[in-house]
């Protein structure tokens, strides 16, 4: 039995897009909450945190649930801000569907792409809200041109706008009511992926409204076509249309309740009466309060005391959780964001939206308060695994992984609010990877002293841009039993986590060509702690190059200010396309390293009063001098350090 009655929705957009205001909407117009709120006067439901609602952004992503036309709908409104991206991709495996939200006045950003481009790796079926139609300045159709040369999108356009850019701006629908003629362009984007379809536009014949809008909610599913709704979030346009169109076009769960159980933990708060809570998504079977749920990744089952659904913008007990619904488990101590709990082997990470491209150490400013802070780092760091807490205890220092300045902004109120601990933070540098610079070897030979054996030797190359880390073997299991490779392929990554100047390792490809282990001697942990040593030894050897990440950037500027950017980005050592001209205006694509514009985009929005505009998203990682970039002391016990490396392994001796 498969749940039919119920959507689970994401809703997705760039900051200020009208997420939230959308969100408040949906939940009044279904009866949910009986007073609207408002993220002006902050007071809307899904921003509750003081921070959140101070700054009038999402930080938390937020649950909520209601009822329209008998289908329960759980939504998830989501953080826009680029820093909080981690956030928004959590919560994917979660989804069925998604409503990605654009302000029809500011169109496409970039960060609209990288969210558009998750959605679309990860096969999320998808509408599209296009708010703020009565902003001055709007123009609908060049909204259109931007959906299908920026995003790729064919767009299915289901509304007429009527007295857009205007206060009055109103939809009248197009999809449900138009001509035959209308009708007939409208589903030629459909007509690609369906024969029959294709058949009747050829004919001119449009088929029956009831038979083309079934065909309209295969393509959505199959994330082939996405509708375009238009509204008005503000003013309570369009709310009823999209909330058709979750429920007419939008999947139901796959899930199968009959089937054994399965779920995968996408969320985790501490809070501070009940302790750990899992948010999960239920994709197959059932659970029940006091079940014992079992997690493959631990080997473990673990004890359900209280179950929690959404209702409303509340969360109550419930006593079951089924396939397909969402909720919040209380009792999971163990398990972590992205654990798959019962018995699956599914896997619902993809590649990330985007990575934290500094580091930041904080310190606590009264010395009481140190043993404190790394108990909440570490507690914050379960809740957002991407911060990659590194406590540095010899040195008493704690670094973070972190996307921006907002984010640091955030941190510190959170830490002081949620722990009551007063913080500071260094100012973020940039992380830099490196790569091989050419073809070399990497061998150890570690026998002493007994009982010990691992002979191992790693061919390592450079790999192409963006390949990552690739790993091979063809040595054969007579020389190094198969249980003995494992061992080495599995440290691989840790291995690459600081190369020789001190960062991950990217872009390389090693292979084991030797050596042998021992019928007596070896033990698994032998060769986790020969690979170490052989790839720094390699790395030696091959000598590294700097890699640094570069941010493709769009500028938009009045005219004149063309040849002051110019030479701006060639000071910062960008390079840029021909930028394109029209109403006095310039927009201009470039691709700039992070270390020379982290604060570009403040300095021209206020050289230019206000009138520039900078939307900026990672591009890549790009080789640079040693010179320009910087390098980094090995955090811990380097293994070129051999003898001391190997003491540290044997637990001979402590950091
Ligand atoms: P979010 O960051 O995407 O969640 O966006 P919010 O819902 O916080 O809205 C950002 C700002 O846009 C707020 O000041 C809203 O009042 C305003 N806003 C939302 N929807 C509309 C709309 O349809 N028209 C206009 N003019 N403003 C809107």
């Amino acid at each position: 039995m498969t749940p039919t009655n119920i959507r689970n929705i994401g809703i997705l957009a760039h900051v200020d897009a009208g997420k939230t205001t959308l969100t408040e909407q949906m939940l009044y117009l279904s009866g949910a909450i009986n007073k609207k709120g408002s993220v002006d006067k902050g007071t809307s439901h899904t921003d509750f945190l003081d921070i959140e609602r101070q700054r009038g952004i999402s930080i938390q992503s937020a649950h909520t649930s209601f009822i329209w036309n008998n289908i329960k709908i759980n939504l998830i409104d989501t953080p826009g801000h680029t820093d909080f991206t981690s956030e928004v991709e959590r919560i994917l495996p979660a989804l069925d569907g998604a409503i990605l939200v654009i302000s029809a006045a500011e169109g496409v950003q970039a960060h609209t792409e990288s969210l558009w481009k998750a959605l679309k790796d990860r096969q999320i079926p998808c509408l599209l809200f296009i708010n703020k139609i009565d902003r001055i300045g709007v123009d609908i159709n060049n909204v259109i041109k931007e959906l299908r040369s920026e995003l790729n999108i064919t767009p299915i356009i289901m509304q007429h706008v009527t007295n857009s850019a205007q206060q009055e701006a109103n939809i009248l629908p197009l999809w449900k009511d138009c001509s035959e003629k209308e009708r007939l362009s409208l589903m030629e984007p459909l007509a690609e992926e369906d024969e029959e379809l294709l058949e009747a536009f050829m004919d001119e014949h449009a088929p029956e409204f009831n038979i083309l809008d079934s065909k309209l909610k295969h393509q959505v599913i199959s994330c082939h076509a996405q509708p375009i709704f238009f509204g008005c979030a503000k003013n309570s346009i369009g709310i009823k249309e999209i909330l058709n169109g979750i429920v007419n076009y939008l999947p139901s769960p796959q899930g199968n309740i009959e089937e054994s159980f399965s779920a995968v933990v996408y969320k985790i708060i501490h809070d501070n009466s009940l302790g750990k809570a899992a948010h999960v998504r239920i994709h197959n079977g059932s659970i029940k309060v006091r079940s014992d749920v079992y997690n493959p990744r631990i080997d473990k089952y673990e004890k359900v005391n209280l179950l929690r659904k959404a209702n409303g913008n509340s969360w109550e007990e419930t006593k079951i959780l089924n396939a397909g619904d969402i909720g919040v488990i209380i009792g999971l101590n163990e398990s972590i964001i992205g654990d798959v709990l019962g018995e699956s082997n599914q896997n619902y990470y993809n590649s990330p939206i985007n990575m934290p491209l500094f580091t930041t150490q904080v310190k606590n400013i009264e010395d009481k308060d140190y043993a404190a802070l790394a108990n909440a780092l570490q507690i914050l760091n379960s809740e957002d695994p991407r911060l990659e807490f590194e406590w540095l205890r010899n040195e008493k220092e704690f670094h973070l992984k972190i996307m921006g300045w907002m984010q640091i902004e955030i941190l510190t109120h959170i830490i002081k609010s949620r722990f009551n601990i007063d913080v500071k933070f260094n100012d973020p540098s940039v992380i830099y990877k490196e790569t091989p610079l050419t073809i070399g070897e990497g061998f150890e030979e570690y026998t002493m002293p007994k009982p010990c054996w691992a002979v191992v030797r790693l061919r390592i190359e450079p790999g192409e841009r963006g390949s990552g880390v690739q790993y091979n073997s063809i040595v054969s299991t007579d020389r190094i039993k198969q249980k003995y490779q494992n061992e080495v392929e599995r440290t691989i990554n840790a291995a690459l986590q600081q190369g020789i100047k001190g960062w991950e390792v990217t872009d390389i490809k090693i292979t084991l060509i030797g050596d042998e282990d021992h019928e007596i001697h070896s033990r698994p942990g032998n060769f986790v702690l020969a690979t170490h040593i052989a790839i720094m030894k390699g790395l030696s050897n091959t000598g590294t190059t700097l890699l640094e990440p570069i941010i493709a950037m769009t500028i938009k500027a009045p005219e004149e200010m063309l040849g002051k950017v110019a030479h701006d980005l060639t000071t910062m050592r960008g390079t840029f396309a021909n930028p394109k001209i029209s109403d006095g205006k310039f927009t201009l694509k470039a691709l700039v390293p992070l270390a020379t514009s982290m604060d570009y985009s403040i300095k021209l929005t206020s050289r230019s009063g206000g009138k520039a505009r900078i939307t900026s998203h990672f591009h890549n990682y790009q080789p640079i001098e040693d010179a320009l970039g910087k390098t980094r002391k090995y955090i811990g016990i380097n293994p070129l350090d051999r003898s001391k490396f190997i003491l540290w392994k044997r637990k001979a001796i402590t950091l």
